[in-house]
């Protein structure tokens, strides 16, 4: 008989937040499910974190994803932090259904915590079960691989498991666990938490290991907290543009939910657009359409000014300097938000040099689609054939509701293309590159949630997740997964499932 192989020879996790201040977590284990189940194990991923997908994937890994059994060397803990909801404080909120079981160096050298979410309650559970259902578990699992897959950064999934548990929403529904892989899961509530505190410790001991963590070439910086600040601020602005360039809705854009990394972090009621409008807003709670896509862009300087806040008192000693300085900083939001935006269309419309016109060229373009109800993704996927082929133009003609409009920004745009030259077959796989043919479309999403969850049938979701792996490919044998719901299959909200 072959001894039971011990889980730290699969699993070698390291506690690095764990040795931070008792203060900043509470210390528990996940809650103990009935009959765990492997739904789906992310083996490239698994590879990454330098795991063993067989023993993930044995009856051992899968009582360490459900939550069953704490893989030796991990010390679980719920991660304290706070955040600004739809605009409202909240000074205390924190990991209230996720248990971080540790950290792993992955095969390039990067620290990444390893997550359970949906593992039970904890003492920030506040009225929620800490629990999570199957349905949401599947979605942040397609939405993040398909986030991954376009090369934006994003929290990922490594498993996901059913817990044999039913768990209370409007109806009862299988209950699931996810584990989730980040770069870490600090946020800007994570320091809001220790400024609500007045804190200035816990503050410094934050900011101290977030540089060390993420950013060491800060270290040395003259002013850490302001050069902190003003790293954030470059990531999320080029994140939130990076979403703008793929019609990406995170849909709850708390400070809760924007991560320090600059990994997109939290997929809840998060969709991407078919017909293009900016006023689009999925989030069956999001009223006011305060997190509409349109919205971002404001909504991501919005929660640095609150991070600024929260990093006053490091950034110096006398509040009116701070201020100034941090508004200083704040005050670069716009210009780099822009300039990655700029960049990233200029790319998808197949322009390789900067030219003072192409923010015009843009906007104009967003108008007319916007104007001609135009499918976000085919529209750009259109443009990148008819960019060397006039003759392609008809098929993207044809996705608006005004061609008119469309043919005269064409002549325009085709105009900025002739002043490059450049060789066609290479301008159509560059643009090829940048706009995605498949896009996690909500009605397919819909279609493999509710396959999984109703019919037990994981196929639709299998099917999904292979064809958004390559979502610059063209995969002529589904044209299927291309298309733009049918009137019928229009999802117009998506939920929280908490
Ligand atoms: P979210 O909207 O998912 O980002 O969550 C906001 C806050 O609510 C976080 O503190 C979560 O931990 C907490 N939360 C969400 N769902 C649950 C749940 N089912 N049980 C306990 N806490 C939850
Ligand atoms: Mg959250």
């Amino acid at each position: 008989m072959t001894a039971q192989p011990d889980a730290a020879t699969f699993l070698p996790f390291e506690n690095s937040y764990a040795r931070l201040p008792e203060r900043f977590y509470a210390r528990l284990a996940p809650t103990q499910v009935r009959a765990p189940r492997l739904v789906k194990l992310n083996e490239a991923l698994a590879q990454e974190l330098g795991f063993d997908p067989a023993y993930l994937a044995s009856p051992e890994g899968v009582e360490i994803l459900a939550g069953n059994r704490v893989p030796g060397g991990a010390e679980p803990i719920a991660m304290a932090y706070a955040g600004h909801q739809f605009g409202g404080f909240s000074p205390q909120l924190g990991d209230g259904r996720a248990i971080l079981l540790g950290e792993v160096i992955d095969r390039t050298g990067n620290r990444r915590d390893v997550q359970l979410k949906g593992s039970g309650p904890t003492p920030y559970s506040r009225r929620g079960d800490g629990r999570a259902a199957l349905g949401p578990v599947l979605r942040e699992y397609i939405i993040g691989e398909a986030m991954y897959a376009f090369g934006i950064p994003t929290t990922r999934a490594l498993a996901a498991v059913t817990t044999g548990e039913p768990v209370m929403r409007e109806k009862a529904l299988p209950g699931a666990v996810l584990t989730r892989v980040a770069a870490s899961h600090i946020r800007v509530g994570t320091f809001q938490y220790f400024a609500a505190r007045s804190d200035v410790e816990g503050l410094k001991a934050l900011t101290e290991y977030v540089i060390q963590r993420h950013y060491p070439d800060l270290a040395g910086s003259e002013n850490p907290a302001a050069a902190l600040l003003t790293r954030v601020l470059d990531n999320q602005a080029e994140l939130i543009a990076r979403w703008m360039l793929v019609g990406f809705i995170h849909g709850v854009m708390n400070t809760d939910n924007m991560a320090i990394s600059g990994e997109t972090i939290d997929y809840g009621p998060c969709a991407f657009m078919d017909t293009f409008d900016p006023a689009t807003v999925y989030s069956s709670i999001d009223e006011h359409g305060r997190y509409a896509y349109g919205n971002q862009p404001l909504v991501g300087r919005w929660n640095i000014t609150r991070l600024a806040e929260a990093l006053l008192t490091l950034i110096a000693d006398d509040s009116e300097t701070a201020i100034a300085i941090a508004q200083k900083i704040i005050d670069t939001y716009p210009e780099k938000f822009e300039a990655a935006y700029v960049a990233g269309f200029r790319r998808k419309l197949g322009l390789l040099e900067a030219r003072d016109e192409d923010p015009l060229l843009v906007k104009q373009f967003m108008d007319v689609m916007a104007a001609g109800k135009a499918d976000f993704t085919l529209t750009f996927r259109g443009l990148s054939e008819a960019a060397g082929d006039p003759a392609a133009d008809a098929k993207v003609r044809a996705l608006f509701d005004d061609a008119a409009a469309f043919d005269a920004w064409a002549v325009t745009w085709r105009a900025r293309l002739a002043l490059e030259g450049g060789d066609p077959t290479a301008r159509l796989a560059a643009m090829k590159a940048v706009n995605p043919a498949f896009i996690p479309r909500n009605h397919l999403v819909e279609e493999a949630l509710t396959a999984a969850v109703e019919g037990g049938d994981l196929a639709p979701f299998e099917k999904l997740l292979s064809v958004l792996a390559r979502p610059f490919d063209d995969q002529p044998d589904v044209p299927e997964y291309a298309l733009p719901p049918r009137p019928e299959q229009v999802v117009r909200a998506t939920f929280c499932g908490t």
